[in-house]
């Protein structure tokens, strides 16, 4: 059995918008990951199943090696066909808001959701969720969107509707935002979730294989570059690497290749504490991601430094100027975190 998280009140609520709903938009954050995409397809598919008209529609593109996932290919990019999304939008009689706590997250997309006179409801585990849905349902506890999407689906009544596709879906969500089930992944309910998963049908070996070993070489050609460039900082137990324009294009860099980068520098000893910054020419900006193990807080230093934030463990943000001043920038957070860089 699983514990009741989600407040009786939210089931109820949710449950008496969904009965009366026809049409549902479904929208996660700019650069969806395997959460954002999992627990979104998740939900549609079991929405699907109960008769509803469900559009998913992301801000941009997702990468290359989460386009197996069953419903994908019929996701809307945003960027791509905006008036025909904007119209979807506007006339939603709900939007599901999945694995963002913030209406900026939808990057170009925001503005249309937040004007949308549709009645929104937030599924998400992040931090500090933002007022602008009508039901929140905001559990930074759970290491994933699609987790609460399953027990969202089981609370209402309705786990024996869950397909094989959906099921597929949960499962990649919960195995992507917890590193395959190497961080915040020791609650025990996780294992009964997949357990129930597993009766569904899902092959989760396969799909491990799916997402983290169907790389290009150019990928790994490019992680040997990065590594090889990395710094340590040893006094901090810190490792920063990085990403130039330039680098990309001599290694034919494609959305995605650089996914998972930030965490391998963690698998140094003593090192606590992993920087990536990546120039990304489409908006003319540094892209930051923090990742820790322990106590350390990630999103503490991103709000601070890089006008960003997320989880303690994993968390992002921007910088607008140059590599060497990102990482002058990175290395004055490093000096003011020393402390909590030497607790673990
Ligand atoms: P990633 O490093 O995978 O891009 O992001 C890790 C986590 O950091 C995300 O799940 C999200 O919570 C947070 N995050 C990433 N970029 C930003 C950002 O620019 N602003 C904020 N507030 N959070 C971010
Ligand atoms: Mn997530």
């Amino acid at each position: 059995m699983l514990s009741k998280i989600i407040a009786q009140t939210n089931i109820d609520h949710f449950n008496k918008w969904f009965q009366r709903a026809d049409t549902i938009v479904i929208v996660s954050h700019v650069s969806p990951d395997g959460d954002a995409l999992g627990s979104s397809l998740a939900l549609a598919h079991f929405l699907e199943s109960q008769e509803k008209t469900v559009n998913v529609i992301m801000p941009n593109a997702f990468p290359e090696f989460l386009r197996w996932m069953p419903g994908s290919k019929d996701i809307l990019i945003y960027e791509k066909y905006k008036e025909y999304a904007d119209e979807l939008i506007a006339n939603a009689d709900v939007i599901c808001c999945l694995d963002f706590n913030a209406v900026k997250r939808l990057d170009t997309m925001s503005d249309a959701v937040a004007n949308s006179p549709a009645r929104k409801v937030m599924i998400d585990h992040h931090l500090y969720p933002e007022d602008f849905c009508r039901i929140v349902i905001s559990h930074p506890e759970i290491s994933s969107t699609s987790e609460l999407v399953f027990r969202l689906i089981c609370r209402l009544g309705y786990y024996d509707d869950i397909s094989y596709e959906c099921a597929q879906c949960i499962y990649t969500g919960m195995m992507t935002d917890t590193g395959g089930f190497t961080y915040n992944s020791n609650s025990s309910e996780i294992y009964y979730i997949i357990s129930q998963l597993l009766s569904k049908g899902i092959d989760k070996d396969d799909i491990y294989r799916r997402v983290f070993n169907t790389y290009s070489e150019c990928r790994l050609r490019l992680m040997g570059h990065v590594l090889t460039n990395m710094k340590v900082y040893s006094d901090y137990n810190t490792a920063l690497i990085s990403l130039t324009t330039k680098e990309q294009s001599e290694y034919q860099y494609v959305k995605g290749d650089s996914e998972g980068f930030v965490n391998i520098p963690l698998s140094i000893k003593k090192v606590c504490f992993s920087c990536f910054l990546r120039e990304d020419t489409e908006k003319a900006m540094i892209k930051i991601s923090l990742r820790s193990v322990g106590t350390f807080p990630c999103n503490k230093l991103a709000a601070e430094f890089f006008n960003g934030g997320g989880h303690l463990n994993a968390s992002g943000g921007e910088f607008y100027g140059t590599m060497d001043e990102a990482v002058k920038v990175f290395e004055e957070a490093l000096e003011k975190f020393k402390p909590l860089l030497l607790a673990d």
